[in-house]
């Protein structure tokens, strides 16, 4: 069994985790709230190491990352458990399950697999990647010595110290940002906003790249004001030129309120373009919202079909028409 990083022992002589905020003070032969995290005779590990639920070649776009080498396939995978509960998690049934018999993988399998797939990286994703901290780590780690780069799909819902230790080995991020509500966090999720926030201004300030998702749920979250909130607050502490993708729900898990309407999302990305350069809209059948415009002079840059992506407009990284750099990792 791995040894977990990022736990401590209290006065009290019980065992509590500091990788992530809630700060979990848990009994021998128990787990935190993330499920993955066990402790065994007096000390605290990583029992999910290597247990993985998925492993599959994804078109990056569906990460999603539009900004980071477009158009390219990226080898994903996903382990067991979360941190958070989201009533509306889409993916549930890896998220909020944990199985013990899944098949174990050594992170040199992992990057071997990548090579196989002649894939330019490795996206840890599916299920929050950040509660299996030890094993992404020593993947990335060898991912990175063997070329490859590191893409991390997460809630962001993790301690500084240890995120600090992570992130140089880490060279994209799709972060998400729920809502601009503690309460939403608090009543939804299980979890809280400030880490998240403080976690997305953290990885830009290392010169990570960043895009940001922020999932509509109709009644909760999809008010004018309320995605507002986040595209003013992208801007203001993450620059305007991170992108933001506006996503559809749909009912999953524990909520059964209908589908994000199209309208909805139309209504959101005329919003969030008065404060950001760069703001797509997923998960729904529409045309708009997909392609990437040049802020200068509007030429468009990368033309976006589904997930067939073309590479249109940009010439040596800048925009072929006015010549302003594309803010694109080619
Ligand atoms: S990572 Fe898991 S065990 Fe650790 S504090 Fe978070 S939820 Fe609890």
């Amino acid at each position: 069994m791995k040894s977990a990083a990022f736990w401590r022992t209290t006065e009290a002589g019980k065992i509590q985790c500091e990788l992530c905020p809630h700060h979990c003070v848990i009994a021998e032969k128990k787990t935190g709230l993330c499920g993955i995290r066990r402790v065994v005779d007096g000390s605290l590990v990583a029992a999910g190491y290597g247990l993985l639920s998925s492993l599959h070649d994804d078109p990056i776009e569906k990460k999603p990352l539009f900004h980071f080498h477009p158009g390219s396939a990226i080898f994903s995978i996903g382990g067991w458990g979360c941190n958070f509960a989201c009533r509306f998690c889409q993916n549930w049934q890896i998220s909020q399950a944990v199985n013990a018999q899944a098949q174990s993988f050594r992170p040199d399998e992992v990057v071997q697999a990548a090579r196989d797939q002649d894939s330019p990286g490795i996206a840890y994703t599916y299920n929050e990647p950040l509660i299996n901290y030890e094993f992404v780590k020593d993947c990335a780690q060898l991912a990175r010595s063997r070329g490859l780069f590191n893409v991390l799909v997460t809630n962001g819902f993790v301690e500084e110290k240890p995120a600090a230790e992570l992130l140089p080995l880490i060279d994209a991020l799709n972060i998400d940002i729920k809502s601009m509500e503690e309460a939403f966090y608090k009543q939804q999720c299980r979890g809280a906003l400030a880490p998240v926030l403080r976690f997305a201004c953290q990885a830009v300030a290392v010169g990570r790249h960043v895009e940001i998702t922020n999932l509509l749920i109709p009644g909760l979250n999809d008010g004018a004001e309320q995605v507002g909130q986040v595209s003013a607050w992208m801007a203001a502490n993450l620059g305007r030129l991170t992108p933001l993708h506006l996503s559809a729900y749909h009912p999953e898990y524990k909520m059964d309120i209908p589908s994000t309407p199209t309208a909805v999302l139309e209504r959101a990305f005329a919003r969030c373009k008065r404060d950001l350069a760069y703001v797509y809209m997923g998960n729904v059948l529409t045309s708009a919202g997909q392609n990437t415009l040049c802020p200068k002079c509007a030429q468009e840059l990368i033309v976006r079909q589904g997930y067939t992506t073309r590479i249109v407009g940009i010439v040596n990284g800048a925009c072929r028409q006015c010549g302003r750099p594309a803010d694109v990792v080619m």
